[in-house]
């Protein structure tokens, strides 16, 4: 009896990876997942920090996904190697900062250098030609097999049909007659396929929690880029882009304002980094700021700022504890900004 074949899936959390890795299952393939923590993925994210908007937990789709299928599960960490990735895309930027061709590259890249170490066959994604505008075209599909080194070891059951077959197809691995044909945008014949396997729930509409996506994210990391002086960061810098509400009063600091409970205890890790400004006289945030030279006028506007933020919003004054890094805290009462004090041009 032949050896079952074992193919590892990139497993996204969406509909269209889930679809592609049952449809190797049902082919008696031995499947199993990995998902890469780029560090800007919110669901990975949220998992690593136990931080929710309005403190509640969301399910991470990439492990729901997983357990659905009954697979098991590999998160990889590509954090520091990512960065080059997202700094300096060899293809280009889609309509924020997202790289996605590259981005896909390196995954795929990633993922044929963990089958060579764990003995497995082939490489399953949940790509679909025309689906994407930048990184799911027909004439990217061949660009990502090669430049990522898996070649025809790359299996994209949901649009194979318009493909040349690949190895794990011309070695009978698995049967090209069941896999599928699909092209472009519409989304119907994922949801149909998913309706024929019984799958009632999954994330809409493709599962996308990357905020290199996202315009507002993107427009927060270009200004966090242009106030440190260069394109860089690290994993915490990416983080905090992440919480909280970003203020830029002027060019001198920027704050960052946690909103709800769990932010301000997981930014309270972060005082030391950071000046930082609390609320004595009301429970209310934490203010991280970022920015060194700030003068006493821009502690004030800080502190006021925390104070409006706070449930002392509507207090004649709050008291508040300013603490410089690395210097001794100062506890001053401040009178909290009114809501039209806080200006719309602040926010990031
Ligand atoms: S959306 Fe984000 S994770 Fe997905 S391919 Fe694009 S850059 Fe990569």
């Amino acid at each position: 009896m032949a050896a079952q074949r074992k193919a590892v899936a990139l497993i996204s959390g969406g509909l269209d990876s889930m679809l592609a890795a049952r449809m190797m299952l049902d082919q008696g393939i031995h499947v199993e997942g990995i998902t890469f923590f780029t560090g800007f993925c919110t669901d990975g994210l949220h998992h690593m920090s136990g931080v929710y908007r309005d403190n509640t937990p969301t399910r991470n789709h990439a492990f729901w996904v997983a357990e659905q299928l009954g697979i098991e599960h590999h998160i990889i960490n590509i954090v520091d190697e990512y960065k080059d990735i997202v700094l300096n895309p060899k293809h280009g930027y889609g309509a924020n900062l997202n790289p996605c061709l590259d981005c896909k590259i390196f995954m795929v890249g990633k993922a044929q250098e963990w089958i060579r170490e764990h003995g497995f066959d082939f490489i399953v994604t949940g790509e679909v030609i025309g689906q994407r505008p930048k990184s799911q075209r027909k004439e990217t599909m061949p660009i990502i097999a090669r430049e990522s080194g898996a070649d025809d070891l790359l299996l994209r059951p949901l649009s194979a049909l318009n493909l040349p077959p690949t190895l794990p197809e011309r070695e009978g691995w698995v049967d090209r007659d069941k896999l599928l044909g699909l092209s472009g945008r519409s989304r119907k014949p994922q949801m149909a396929l998913a309706a024929q396997y019984g799958i009632t729930e999954y994330a809409q509409p493709a599962g996308g929690c990357c905020v290199l996506t996202d315009e507002n994210y993107t427009h927060k990391l270009q200004d966090f880029w242009t106030h440190r002086g260069k394109r860089d960061y690290e994993f915490d810098d990416i983080l905090l882009l992440n919480m909280g509400r970003h203020l830029r009063p002027n060019n001198r600091f920027k704050l960052i304002v946690s909103r709800e409970e769990s932010e301000t205890r997981y930014m309270e890790g972060y005082r030391k980094s950071f000046h930082h400004i609390k609320t004595v006289s009301h429970p209310g945030p934490i203010t991280l700021i970022d920015g060194d030279d700030l003068t006493p006028d821009d502690w004030k506007l800080a502190a006021a700022v925390t104070a409006r933020f706070s449930k002392g919003r509507d207090a004649a004054e709050v008291e508040v504890r300013m603490v410089p890094k690395g210097g001794e805290a100062e506890l001053i009462r401040i009178t909290p900004l009114k809501p039209e004090e806080v200006l719309k041009s602040w926010y990031l």
